[in-house]
C-alpha cells in the first residue's frame, strides 16, 4: 500500500472554554480532501498549498481572509512553502491585498530567483502575476468568524496561523504555513511564519509547520532546530518537537507545531491551551481535535 501522511493546524491560539466544533469539522473535511489528493497521486507540494489556500480563504483562522489589521490599520500577511524533495522554498512577508499569500509564496519558489519577497515588492510581484487581489481590504478581511472586535485584547498577542505538512506517495515531503500575524502587531512586524527554517521547513526526512508567538520560535531555532535534532540525535519525532517547544516555553513563549517524517509518522505538539489540528495517514483514520493532550 502507498504510504502517505498529512497534518494540518489552524493555530495554537485556541482558548479553553471555547467550542471549536465548526473549526474541527472544517479541518476534518479538509484533511479528507487532502487524503483523496494523496491517494490520487498528488504531490506533497500541491497538497500543502491547496490545504493552506483553503485555510486562508475560509475566514476561520488568522490567515488570509481571517486576518486582522495591524496597529496602523493595514493587513500584512506572511506565508512560506518548502518542497523537501529539492529544498526549493518561497516566502512572502508583510504582503498586502492578496487573497492567497501561500500561492504567491509558491510562485516566488518556482518563478523567482529569490526565496523571500517582502512588503511592496511582494505585493507588486503578486499583481504582475495576476494573483487574486482584494479590491476592498476594509470589507474583505474579517476577524475570525465568531470573534468580535470587542473579544480581542490586543495586549494579549493572540494567534491563529495555519499550516500543513505532507508526505506523498512518492516519498516526498512538503510544508506550508500562512498567517496574518499576531493581533495588535506593529506595522512591518514579521514573525516566524515566512522564515524558512523557522516557521516552515521540509527536507527529505521531515516536514514541519509552526504556530505561536513568532519571536520566541525565532529565538529557539524553530523548525530547522527540530529537523536537525531529529536527523542527528536519535530523538523520536515527538522528542525533537518538544525539545524546541520547551525552549520556546523557557523563553516565555507559547505555540505549537506539526511534523511528518518520511516514514509517515505524524507528531503534533503545543504548549498553549490548545491547537486546532487534524491528521490522517495511510495507517490512521482522520482525527481532528483542539484540546486533546499531546504529551
Ligand atoms: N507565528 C505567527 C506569528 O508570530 C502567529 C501564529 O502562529 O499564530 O506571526
Amino acid at each position: 500500500m502507498t504510504k502517505y501522511a498529512l497534518a494540518l493546524h489552524g493555530g495554537a491560539g485556541a482558548k479553553l472554554g471555547e467550542i471549536y466544533t465548526g473549526v474541527e469539522a472544517h479541518l476534518r473535511g479538509l484533511a479528507a480532501q487532502g487524503e483523496a489528493m494523496l491517494k490520487g497521486g498528488s504531490n506533497a507540494v500541491d497538497v500543502v498549498e491547496k490545504m493552506v489556500c483553503d485555510l486562508e480563504s475560509c475566514g476561520f483562522y488568522v490567515a488570509g481572509k481571517g486576518s486582522a489589521p495591524n496597529l496602523a490599520g493595514q493587513v500584512e500577511l506572511d506565508a512560506s512553502i518548502m518542497d523537501g524533495s529539492n529544498r526549493n522554498a518561497g516566502a512572502v512577508a508583510a504582503i498586502q491585498d492578496v487573497k492567497n499569500p501561500i500561492a504567491v509564496a509558491r510562485a516566488v519558489m518556482e518563478h523567482s530567483p529569490s526565496i523571500m519577497l517582502a512588503g511592496s515588492g511582494a505585493t507588486s510581484f503578486a499583481k504582475k502575476r495576476d494573483f487574486a487581489m482584494v479590491d476592498d481590504p476594509a470589507s474583505y478581511y474579517i476577524l475570525p468568524v465568531g470573534v468580535s472586535k470587542q473579544d480581542i485584547d490586543v495586549s494579549d498577542m493572540q494567534h491563529g496561523t495555519v499550516g500543513a505538512v505532507a508526505l506523498d506517495g512518492q516519498g516526498n515531503l512538503a510544508a506550508a504555513t500562512s498567517t496574518g500575524g499576531t493581533f495588535g502587531k506593529p506595522a512591518g512586524r514579521v514573525g516566524d511564519t515566512p522564515i524558512i527554517g523557522i516557521g516552515t521547513w521540509a527536507d527529505q526526512e521531515i516536514a514541519i509547520s509552526c504556530t505561536g508567538t513568532g519571536e520566541y520560535f525565532i529565538r529557539s531555532g524553530g523548525a530547522l532546530a527540530v529537523a536537525n535534532r531529529f536527523a542527528l540525535t536519535g530523538d523520536t519525532l515527538e522528542q525533537a518537537l518538544w525539545a524546541m517547544l520547551d525552549e520556546v516555553a523557557e523563553l516565555g513563549g507559547d505555540g505549537g507545531l506539526i511534523a511528518v517524517s518520511k516514514e509517515g509518522n505524524i507528531a503534533m505538539a503545543y504548549n498553549s491551551d490548545g491547537m486546532k489540528r487534524a491528521a490522517v495517514s495511510s495507517n490512521s483514520e482522520i482525527q481532528a481535535t483542539t484540546f486533546a493532550p499531546c504529551r
